[in-house]
């Protein structure tokens, strides 16, 4: 369930592929402007179309999370041009499979990088205006491997373990300032980022392993998240909610 709510502004990182696109489409189908921030300026701009379809008002940010001056001038320009922004959704993000052993020193800091200090990033960014406005709702995407393994995730599941706790963390500072903050923990969601990354072989083992017995879309994602973000989840905060197919608990 969500709210159509006329009015709101939501930013969404990784807008442009993927589960932050399909939440950027359910948010502008909900009566939400969005701003699409992404590093890839074509795909926010794709995504910022598709928003403006529903008849809101879209608009494609460039922003490198990782880089705090960047998400700074993105959260301004949203502000700016589609007034306060009272949503966000951090769904940039990066995976860099290898085993500890052989993870590179640039493959561990990029998902560092762009997964954790990226998100924190945002958070930050975010909290400032809404605890001074004294509303506001965020999402932060984590994963499963945020509390379970496999092998070859070492590097990305601690990265997606350090998303959660900076949604506890921002929950509990966000609470008396009326910021709600919560995380989301998907399974496998066929993205381009799992296209690009396992094969059919590994899709077959999460179908078969999978009690629901097979992958999420992003849409299902983008509806969790929505709802997350909704006064429909007004009594929700800190909760990191798994999207899994049932997965989690086999
Ligand atoms: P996706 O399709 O690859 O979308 C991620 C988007 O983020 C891409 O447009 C990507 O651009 C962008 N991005 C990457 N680095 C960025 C940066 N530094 N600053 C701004 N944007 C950046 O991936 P997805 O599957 O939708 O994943 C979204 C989130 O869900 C990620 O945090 C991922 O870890 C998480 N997740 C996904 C799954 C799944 O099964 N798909 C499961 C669990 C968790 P480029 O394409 O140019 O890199």
């Amino acid at each position: 369930m969500t709210s159509k709510i006329s009015g709101s502004v939501a930013l969404v990182t990784g807008g442009g592929s993927g589960i932050g696109q399909a939440t950027c489409q359910q948010l502008a189908a909900n009566g939400i402007a969005v701003g699409v921030a992404d590093i890839d300026t074509d795909k926010a701009e794709t995504a910022a179309q598709a928003a403006r379809q529903c008849g809101v008002p879209a608009l494609a940010l460039s922003c490198d999370v990782v880089k705090p001056g960047d998400v700074d001038q993105a959260y301004a320009q949203a502000e700016e041009t589609l007034g306060p922004v009272d949503r966000v959704v951090t769904a940039a993000g990066i995976v860099r499979l290898a085993p500890l052993h052989d993870q590179t020193d640039q493959d561990w800091h990029d998902q560092i990088a762009v997964n954790l200090s990226g998100t924190f990033n945002v958070v930050r960014r975010a909290m400032r205006s809404m605890c001074s406005r004294r509303s506001g709702s965020i999402v932060l995407i984590a994963s499963r491997m945020a509390t379970q393994m496999k092998p070859h995730h070492g590097a990305y599941a601690a990265t997606k373990a350090g998303v959660i706790q900076l949604v506890k963390a921002a929950a509990v500072e966000g609470a008396p300032y009326g910021v709600r903050v919560n995380g989301v923990c998907p399974g496998w969601i066929s993205t381009p980022m799992m296209i690009d990354c396992y094969g059919a072989d590994a899709l077959a083992a999460w179908n078969a392993a999978c009690p629901m017995g097979r992958p999420g879309s992003p849409e299902e994602v983008a509806q969790v998240i929505n709802f997350l973000l909704s006064p429909a989840a007004s009594f929700v905060t800190g909760t990191a909610l798994n999207i899994d197919g049932g997965r989690a608990i086999v």
